[in-house]
């Protein structure tokens, strides 16, 4: 399987070795010329800056393709930042993101001391996983089509909708690869 990961900023390395860790084989996006490539089965969007992320995918040209191939069901995993950007509501952000997912988010929720911390909790469909949150947001509420799949201190952090799963934390950024697996078996369940 060949998942492209965008490398436009943020922890886009930590995916690509945990991508390859597992078996799958990663490629690299940086510009609009390799999104339209098509050359992949899924999109993991990492996490990082959702403001400087989303700016440089306007700026390459790149926003209305990335919203269209997942709207048409191309399967997507967006971590931390990535989460935010997929959100079609952000709660203390007035900028849209690519905005395809029923979720509304709250940017940097933790505030700025709590910010980081990690902690183990379970992931419906993954298990019971470590969880490392940088910055993070946290999901405030699903809506539509959208299902929540973890909680933490009673505030959703992980989702899924379809093709689209997101998490509020870095799953790169551990050991675990039962995360990245859960998404390429979306991609295989999708494909059947
Ligand atoms: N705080 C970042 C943002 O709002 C997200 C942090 C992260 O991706 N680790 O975009």
């Amino acid at each position: 399987m060949r998942i492209a990961v965008l490398c436009l900023q943020g922890a886009f390395i930590e995916h690509i070795r945990m991508l390859e860790k597992t078996g799958a084989e990663a490629f690299e996006i940086r510009q609009r010329r390799d999104l339209l490539s098509r050359s992949y089965d899924g999109l993991v969007i990492p996490g990082g800056e959702s403001t400087v992320i989303g700016k440089l995918l306007g700026d390459l040209g790149m926003t209305e393709d990335v919203r269209s191939m997942i709207k048409g069901g191309m399967p997507v995993f967006g971590t931390c930042a990535g989460l935010i950007l997929l959100a079609k509501k952000i709660e203390n952000d007035s900028r849209a993101g690519l905005g395809t997912m029923d979720i509304a988010v709250r940017r940097n929720a933790y505030g700025r001391q709590l910010g980081s911390f990690s902690c183990t909790a379970e992931m419906k469909g993954v298990g019971t996983i470590p969880m490392t949150f940088i910055r993070a947001p946290y999901i405030e509420r699903v809506f539509g089509k959208a299902e929540s799949l973890a909680v933490v201190d009673g505030h959703i952090v992980a989702a899924r909708q379809d093709n689209q799963l997101v998490t509020a934390f870095h799953p790169e950024l551990t050991d675990d690869t039962r995360v990245h697996e859960y998404f390429l078996g979306m991609i295989s369940g999708s494909k059947r």
